[in-house]
């Protein structure tokens, strides 16, 4: 990060889900300026209110929970529900506990083919059984075989936008907001909006290594996209390869499709 910081990139997402099961993660969350951990919750139920304290300290504001929404997401391989339930009511002790302290509690929920009709189900159940002032919602993309049918086609897609569009009318945003992850699509947005949906390739280089060779991809969830690679520690884009990437993210906007949700689905 501090060679990256050197040549001006600002801003890093760490995309890993349990960076706290590294030795290092008060270190690496100081150097990214993070201010959010993703989990899926065992590591705040085993260590409870120490490590909620200290990611406090560290700077974190918000706790973000991949949800096992069961029956809902039966066929994923995912931590079971009391552990999210129980991670959740540690996140809500902490907040009840420490006057002028307080994390924001997100529950991140995968849509799927077996999911995106209980829109309104998921959003009671993270808002009334886990207490998560936020619900972001993001569609399974396929990346092997048993992904593939798992993952919500469009029509399905579209289905669940108009619940969330429903979701957002009934709960008021400060009390229980429902966010719309990238891989969603762009259906129903404003062009305006349509314009900035996708950073990837614009705002957001994805690399996994700094290593000559290395691969630089637009997304993390393009991975077979190269738009440039690694020389002496520096990200250095291909012009073809960044032009190819932009004309096809282009159709896939206009498609109202997230680029790496229409690639992973072939739809382009
Ligand atoms: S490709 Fe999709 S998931 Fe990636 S940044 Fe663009 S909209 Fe978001």
């Amino acid at each position: 990060m501090a060679q990256l910081k050197e040549i001006g990139y600002g801003k890093f997402y760490l995309i890993t889900s349990e960076l706290l099961l590294a030795d290092n993660w008060k270190e690496i969350i100081s150097a990214s300026r993070d201010n959010y951990v993703n989990t899926n919750g065992r590591i705040i139920v085993e260590k409870g209110q120490a490590l909620l304290i200290e990611l406090f300290a560290c700077g974190i504001r918000q706790v973000v929970l991949t949800a096992n929404i069961t029956p809902s997401h039966s066929l994923l391989n995912f931590t079971p529900k009391k552990i999210v339930e129980a991670a959740a009511q540690e996140v809500r002790s902490f907040n009840k506990g420490n006057a002028g302290k307080r994390f924001s509690l997100m529950l991140s929920i995968i849509v799927t083919s077996e999911n995106f009709n209980k829109i309104g189900e998921m959003c009671g159940y993270a808002k009334d059984v886990c207490g998560a002032n936020v619900a972001k919602f993001l569609a399974l993309i396929p990346f092997s075989n048993s992904d593939t049918k798992l993952s919500p086609s469009p029509a399905q897609l579209s289905k669940a936008i108009s619940q969330l569009k429903a979701m957002r009318k009934k709960y008021p945003a400060a009390e229980f907001y429902i966010e719309r992850g990238g891989t969603l699509g762009t259906a129903g947005l404003r062009d305006e909006k349509k314009s900035k949906f996708c950073p990837a390739g614009e705002r957001m280089f994805t690399i996994k290594t700094l290593e000559n060779g290395g691969p630089v991809s637009p997304c993390i969830y393009t991975p077979s996209i190269s738009i440039g690679r690694i020389e002496n520690g520096k990200p250095l884009i291909d012009r073809a390869l960044y032009r190819k990437f932009m004309e096809l993210k282009k159709s896939a906007l206009l498609a109202d499709r997230c680029p790496a949700y229409a690639l992973a689905n072939k739809l382009l």
